[in-house]
């Protein structure tokens, strides 16, 4: 089925994985999903023409899908290997989902608005993307599913839930956009054992922040 979407202009998502190695993405999987899944899928046909424009579109619900080279420097930084259990907090969209689906390793994915839950759950299945999606508060992880080899946070935090940390593997990489409202500082997590971390920091980005228990306390939903 994804081949029938393939068709949908590869010559521009092939432009963009340019871009994309010129910025300073090198993972060959990351940049091989990123050729292969159309960014079309996520945004409204209004959008169309800025589909593979290296920035952050709007989708529903005053929510974002994020740039392509966000997506991919994220990706980057989790080191994926085969097979790797990985939770996302944030489905949004769905594309960063079926960008890691992708790179061979098992997504769970939560989302908090039903809506984009609904949206997301429907595009895995009309293409025959094996991702398990729930509804809910992922600031508190996915407890039921643990431990994970990564953990990817696409919404900016306060502050790295512990929760999280410790739904890691040992050795297990957690990456998230934390800092303020306006601005965050990509921020990258590895459970060394079962007290240490090492933590490093990234460059700056701009998230819509994570509503939840562990995180902001803002209500959108009006
Ligand atoms: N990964 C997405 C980008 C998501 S934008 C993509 O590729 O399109 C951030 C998403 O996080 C939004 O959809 C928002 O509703 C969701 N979100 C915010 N707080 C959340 C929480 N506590 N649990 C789960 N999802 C949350």
């Amino acid at each position: 089925m994804i081949n029938d979407f393939l068709r949908l202009d590869p010559a521009a998502r092939e432009k963009l994985v340019k871009d994309l190695r010129k910025k300073g993405i090198f993972d060959e999987k990351v940049l091989n999903a990123i050729l292969q899944i159309p960014r079309e899928l996520f945004i409204d046909q209004s959008l169309f023409d800025k589909a593979y424009d290296d920035m952050a579109l709007p989708i529903d619900f005053k929510q974002t899908i994020s740039q392509p080279y966000t997506v991919a420097f994220m990706t980057q930084l989790l080191e994926l290997k085969n097979g790797d259990k990985v939770l996302e907090i944030g489905t949004g969209s769905g594309y960063q989902s079926m960008i890691l689906s992708l790179c061979n390793v098992e997504v769970f994915t939560v989302e908090r608005i039903p809506q984009l839950f609904n949206k997301s759950k429907a595009l895995f299945e009309m293409l025959n993307f094996d991702i398990h999606i729930k509804l809910g508060d992922g600031s508190m992880g996915l407890p039921e599913f643990m431990p994970y080899d990564a953990i990817l946070v696409t919404a900016g935090v306060p502050s790295i839930p512990n929760e999280l940390v410790k739904q890691l593997k040992i050795n297990g990489k957690l990456v998230a956009p934390v800092g303020d409202l306006k601005l965050q500082t990509m921020t990258k997590l590895i459970r060394i054992d079962e007290e240490k971390i090492s933590i490093s920091e990234h460059s700056k980005f701009r998230f819509v922040p994570l509503i939840g228990d562990k995180g902001w306390e803002i209500d959108d939903r009006e």
